[in-house]
């Protein structure tokens, strides 16, 4: 972990606190929906679905899925774009958010400012459209990998 940056939703998530929410919103917490609620929490940084199910080999594939989309839905974790353009996903407290992403290391900082509002706002009043979503990441090198980048010798 990085001492220099903030921890990446300020304050972390627990266990129960995921589990409850999850209750709250009607879903039952199955054994293998709750092992894959334990490992998505294990992630400070950006992960993709696939990585997850190589590290949960004992539940199917499918079970992961499902569940890394409640948990989207349920605004426990948030889909993100990583600087390669694959799609990965960050876990945090319910809410609106935006990301800030190491493009060397991955680290992950939270912001909740969304800088698009005035944007959807104008938009819905120009084109009459519904709008009800958007994606916004930041990408840049974390204070440590520019430190780092400066040690390498040019190859
Ligand atoms: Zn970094
Ligand atoms: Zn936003």
């Amino acid at each position: 972990m990085n001492a220099r940056l903030p921890s990446a939703n300020g304050h972390p998530l627990t266990l129960q606190r995921a589990l409850d929410v999850l209750t709250e919103h009607g879903y039952r917490l199955t054994s293998p929906r709750r092992t894959v609620v334990e490992a998505v929490l294990r992630h400070s940084r950006p992960f993709t679905a696939e990585q997850l199910v190589a590290e949960l080999p004992a539940i199917g594939r499918a079970t992961v899925y499902r569940t890394l989309e409640i948990l989207a839905s349920v605004d426990l974790l948030t889909r993100l774009l990583q600087p390669d353009g694959h799609p990965a996903y960050v876990v945090g407290q319910p809410g609106h958010r935006h990301h800030l992403v190491c493009s060397a290391c991955g680290v992950v900082v939270a912001f909740t400012r969304c800088p698009v509002e005035d944007l959807v706002r104008e938009l819905t009043r120009d084109t009459e459209f519904a709008i009800h979503g958007h994606h916004l990441e930041v990408f840049g090198l974390c204070p440590t990998c520019q430190s780092t980048t400066h040690l390498t010798p040019p190859n």
